[in-house]
């Protein structure tokens, strides 16, 4: 258990540029709260610290995640 938590579905948040996943929530140590794609930690992730889903959404700005066949994959 690595604490990843969903994002409620109810949420708007875009969805990874590069791989197309829905992200997750992390903790991040002592300091706060990464939101990160959950397949890979090179894809983007907000710095550490309050849950900011407008970062994550300005740095992935193509797609929300209903808009690609790759998201709706990773949707479930
Ligand atoms: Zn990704």
């Amino acid at each position: 258990m690595r604490g990843y938590v969903n994002i409620p579905g109810s949420i708007y948040c875009r969805s990874c540029r590069i791989c197309g996943a829905r992200p997750v929530i992390a903790l991040a140590g002592d300091v706060g709260y990464v939101i990160k794609c959950p397949n890979n930690d090179n894809h983007y992730q907000t710095k550490p610290g309050a849950i900011d889903i407008n970062d994550w959404n300005a740095h992935n700005s193509v797609y929300d995640c209903n808009m690609n066949g790759k998201a709706a994959l990773a949707f479930h």
